[in-house]
């Protein structure tokens, strides 16, 4: 069993897990598992021990852009700047969490959000079309900072939609000492705005696997966020180690229905090497191994691959065919329907990018292509690209000026 924290904090916790450190700190854990309930359902830290740790960083930055299921809305949460260390060290002016809330329309015509969420504070993969891998890896984050984009977002929503959020700059929790702004009441019954969580934002999420899976237990704890496994997805560049890591995982109790999405991004090892380095370490042979291992082993069978269809990189009839072949194992089958859904993603140009976006005629065929070859695929609608909002496009302009050091991939952090 995990030592326990000394400070526990509801955020990035399950309810149990929280108890239980609360129980060795002489609470009784009934008390701490009404206290955490009361925290994440009515927004209420009042019963929570006085040395539980609840810190939310303050939203410092808010940016708009409406499409036609709403408006995307990227928002920026400022850690404190840390006073020693290599971080400090490296004059950072301040650290910032970017994560998305993209608005959609469901099949039922409901409306909805997900929320993307970063894992760390840039990224040490390099892929050549991200603005993120242009920072290097700052830091990973910590569970409960991955929690508290999902706190920050719920707020915001709420704000929008009348109810008792408050301004964008404070994060209100009643009975908690925050920094910023006036906390709100709370609310007997808040409504709980974000249906899907994808970690899409900042970061691999395999080179934080640790925190990572700490968070999504907490987002799915159902006293806590209550958001269900089956609408959290973890997305990776094919991290291999993390996906044979994943594959014991989807087999636990409560984790079946976690989603999985692969970013492939290029029809074979050469392209794939060239935009895409991690691919140097585990080709795209061993990471289809581990993909098909892990589809043997999950309830809904069911796994998505996302490609950045990139103009003069990987967009042509021929890389179409190279990738209908790479992904034959996971296309439709007489027994067990579709397995893969292929996501074509227009390339949202970085800062600086080499690369234009892609025409509407170049992703019409390439999608046409793909699916004459029987794969499951559709087209990602692109929003927030006028914010630098959209996939592939977070990142801080400064921290890159720096020309930050990036870090091993070994998925330690500072
Ligand atoms: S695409 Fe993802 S893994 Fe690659 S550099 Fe960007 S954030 Fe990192």
């Amino acid at each position: 069993m995990d030592t326990p924290p000394e400070n526990p904090t509801p955020l990035g916790m399950t309810r149990d897990g929280f108890a239980n450190a609360c129980a060795q700190r002489g609470l009784s854990a009934q008390n701490a598992r009404l206290a955490y309930a009361r925290f994440f359902r009515q927004r209420d830290a009042s019963l929570l021990p006085a040395f539980a740790r609840v810190e939310i960083a303050p939203v410092v930055k808010q940016l708009d852009e409406p499409c036609d299921e709403g408006i995307t809305t990227k928002f920026v949460q400022r850690l404190d700047r840390p006073e020693t260390g290599r971080l400090a060290e490296q004059g950072l002016p301040h650290l910032d969490i970017e994560s998305v809330i993209i608005p959609m329309i469901g099949r039922t015509g409901r409306k909805g959000h997900t929320l993307c969420v970063s894992s760390q504070i840039g990224c040490a993969m390099g892929c050549g079309f991200c603005e993120t891998a242009q920072m290097g890896l700052v830091r990973s984050l910590s569970a409960a900072e991955i929690v508290g984009q999902w706190w920050a977002a719920r707020e915001l929503l709420l704000c929008e939609s009348g109810g008792t959020g408050v301004s964008p700059v404070c994060i209100p929790v009643a009975g908690a000492q925050m920094t910023g702004g006036t906390p709100a009441p709370p609310d007997q019954n808040p409504p709980a705005p974000i249906d899907n969580i994808v970690f899409m934002g900042m970061g691999e999420p395999l080179d934080n696997l640790d925190e990572v899976l700490k968070a999504i237990a907490c987002l799915a704890d159902h006293s806590g966020p209550c958001v269900p496994m089956s609408s959290i997805t973890v997305s990776t560049v094919g991290r291999v180690d993390g996906l044979r890591r994943l594959v014991e995982v989807v087999q636990r109790e409560g984790w079946k229905r976690l989603g999985i999405a692969i970013s492939v991004n290029a029809p074979n090892d050469e392209v794939r090497n060239e935009i895409m380095p991690l691919n140097k370490k585990w080709g795209m042979e061993e990471l289809r191994e581990v993909i098909e291992d892990l589809v043997r082993v999950r309830a809904s069978r069911k796994v998505l691959f996302e490609y950045v269809l990139i103009p003069g990189v990987n967009d042509s009839d021929e890389h179409a065919r190279e990738l209908g072949a790479w992904l034959r194992p996971f296309i439709r089958t007489e027994t067990q329907g579709h397995i893969g859904l292929l996501n074509v993603i227009p390339y949202n140009p970085r800062r600086d990018s080499p690369w234009p976006a892609p025409s509407e005629g170049d992703v019409s065929r390439f999608i046409g292509a793909m699916s004459a070859q029987g794969v499951y695929v559709k087209r990602r609608r692109t929003k927030g690209r006028t914010q630098m909002a959209a996939c592939g496009q977070l990142g801080t302009a400064e921290i890159r000026r720096r020309n930050f050091t990036p870090m091993t991939t070994n998925g330690s952090s500072s």
